[in-house]
């Protein structure tokens, strides 16, 4: 006789619903794959469309046409070589490589911070169409964009190849965004070879939202919110913290921080994009020479 695994009628209502739970989950599972399929075929037959101006792009070349690329708002030079802010006049005015004087409460152990471009325009909406658009794709361009900044520090902060810390966001937030942004960065900064991926720290729920937030309350906001996760590989003495954007730097701060009492001796910060502080003597935040 034929034996189908499964009664045909259950001797137990336990067992019936036992069976009904199963049929429902393996129904669950297929209307997903099939959603999956479904979400890569529309992808397939919608042509992508530019960051910047929503014109066609080929859908396996960059995500902006060439002529929003030109128009990303790079840093300007001379930068600040420890927290890379243009220096404009000031630097002018003294004639050589001089600090800005923003990055002064920046602990010792954050040594450098890159960034290829400024917090605004092209670049600013290229951060928000990956973070609230949920454009994930986006994810391994910026990180070839920030790939050469990322080098340059990592080559001066030693200690060999830096792991690769992205800033964690808090587990609702997680959730309630589907994916880490900072994190999508780090994996593709670590699949250039930039260094290892290191998903070392977790965020404690609590603190207010920094988009929009100043000044010290950004700091209170940070203050305390990471911590290491548990089996942290031995020998861990320099890293390289991963985020979109880097604002006052009080999230850097508190991760370096935190990285430091682990006992990572020397850590640096690498964002897609910086936001241009006033600077004493330069009033414009921008950070163009003026006469
Ligand atoms: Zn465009
Ligand atoms: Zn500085």
């Amino acid at each position: 006789m034929k034996h189908s695994g499964i009664s045909p009628r259950p001797a137990g209502g336990r067992i019936e619903r036992g069976v009904k739970v199963a049929r429902v989950a393996v129904r669950a599972r297929r209307l997903r794959l099939a959603g999956r399929a479904a979400a890569a075929a529309f992808d397939a037959l919608v042509p992508a469309a530019c960051v910047g101006c929503r014109r066609g792009v080929a859908p396996d070349g960059p995500p902006l046409c060439a002529l929003c690329r030109s128009r990303l708002p790079r840093l300007a030079n001379p930068r600040c070589p420890r927290c890379a802010q243009p220096l404009g006049n000031i630097a002018a005015a003294a004639g050589e490589l001089v600090r800005c004087g923003t990055c002064e409460e920046w602990p010792d152990v954050l040594v450098a911070a890159a960034a290829p471009f400024c917090f605004e325009g092209l670049a600013a909406r290229t951060v928000r169409a990956l973070k609230y658009g949920r454009w994930r794709s986006l994810a391994p361009w910026m990180a070839a964009r920030m790939a050469p900044g990322a080098e340059a520090v990592a080559s001066r902060i030693g200690g060999g190849a830096p792991w690769l810390v992205p800033v964690p966001l808090t587990p609702a937030r997680r959730r309630e965004r589907g994916f880490n942004q900072a994190g999508e960065l780090a994996r593709a900064l670590a699949d250039l070879g930039v260094g290892p991926l290191g998903l070392f720290l977790d965020r404690r729920p609590g603190g207010g939202r920094q988009a929009g937030v100043r000044g010290a309350l950004r700091r209170a906001n940070v203050q305390g919110r990471f911590l290491v996760r548990a089996g942290l590989p031995d020998g861990c003495r320099s890293a390289i913290i991963v985020d979109d954007v880097l604002t006052t730097g009080a999230t850097a701060i508190a991760c370096a921080e935190t990285l430091a009492e682990a006992g990572f001796r020397s850590v640096a910060t690498v964002s897609f994009a910086r936001t241009l502080r006033p600077l004493d003597g330069d009033e414009s935040p921008t950070g163009a020479l003026r006469p």
